[in-house]
């Protein structure tokens, strides 16, 4: 994850070949120091995908994509709707939710959500070559059917977790903002990100990424303990961690993580 947060989201994903960003949000300038931080050229990016036209999730996807010629990819109605920051001289490809599609190595598959934008998608990215699934799902207002159905039987998983609901409504927000944050087009409270995550746990998920945490109604230790308590309840044995604003979590090696999880071999001799 190059940044997390109301602030601004982008998250990486590569494979030998292929290196994809779901998400922009954060200054063209930005999203590049990141990328290098974490040993990824800007020009060597494949491929931009948005999913949702808000700021936190688009910010620097014009300005990036025409400093490296990056191609864009998002719904018809997300273009639409980020008609300000594009100039003309982007190659932009449009993608529907529900229809799986290639980026490189990587297969795409988008589906439609209830939170408060144009046309927005949570996506699981599966690499056919490793079987390897990750899903992201921030900005989610409820998890609907669709989006369980497309992110289960994930090795990792990206999930909202965005508030505290006491922190949230104590907090020092006019009632209408409290009110759309804990709608069912707003964001997923820690114990809604816990009720969704304990859904999609099976044998393959070895990783839970807590994601879009408020900086001012909720904390990384309360986030991780919720979801934590939750999933141990469901048998859940792998790693629950947190992303933030401020820096680029590590690399995951989804390949590494899936051979740890792996039972023993035994050996017939
Ligand atoms: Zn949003
Ligand atoms: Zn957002």
């Amino acid at each position: 994850m190059l940044a997390s947060g109301s602030r601004g989201n982008a998250t990486l994903v590569c494979t030998e070949s292929t290196r994809i960003l779901v998400d922009a949000g954060l200054s063209g300038r930005e999203l590049g120091r990141r990328l290098n931080l974490l040993g990824v050229t800007p020009d060597g990016l494949s491929a931009i995908l948005i999913t949702h036209e808000h700021g936190d999730h688009t910010r620097g996807a014009g300005v990036f994509a025409r400093a490296h010629g990056t191609p864009l990819y998002m719904t018809s109605g997300t273009r639409d709707a980020c008609r300000k920051l594009m100039r003309g001289k982007e190659i932009v490809h449009t993608y529907r939710p529900g229809y799986q599609f290639d980026l490189g190595d990587l297969r795409i598959e988008p589906c439609i959500t209830v939170h408060d934008a144009a046309d927005p998608v949570a996506v699981a990215v599966a690499d056919p070559s490793t079987g390897l699934r990750l899903g992201i799902a921030t900005d989610l207002g409820k998890p609907t059917t669709q989006v369980r159905h497309a992110l289960r039987g994930c090795d990792a998983l990206v999930i909202e977790s965005n508030h505290d609901d006491a922190m949230l409504w104590q907090a020092d927000y006019p009632s209408s903002v409290k009110s759309r944050i804990a709608s069912s087009h707003g964001h997923l409270s820690n114990r809604a990100a816990a009720d969704f995550a304990s859904q999609l746990t099976s044998s393959r998920l070895s990783v839970v990424v807590l994601a879009h945490l408020s900086e001012e109604t909720n904390t990384p230790e309360l986030a991780r303990s919720v979801m934590s308590r939750a999933l141990r309840r469901q048998g859940f044995a792998g790693e629950v961690l947190v992303a933030g604003m401020e820096e680029p979590t590590p690399l995951l090696d989804l390949v590494e993580l899936r051979r740890r999880a792996a039972p023993a071999q035994l050996s017939l001799f």
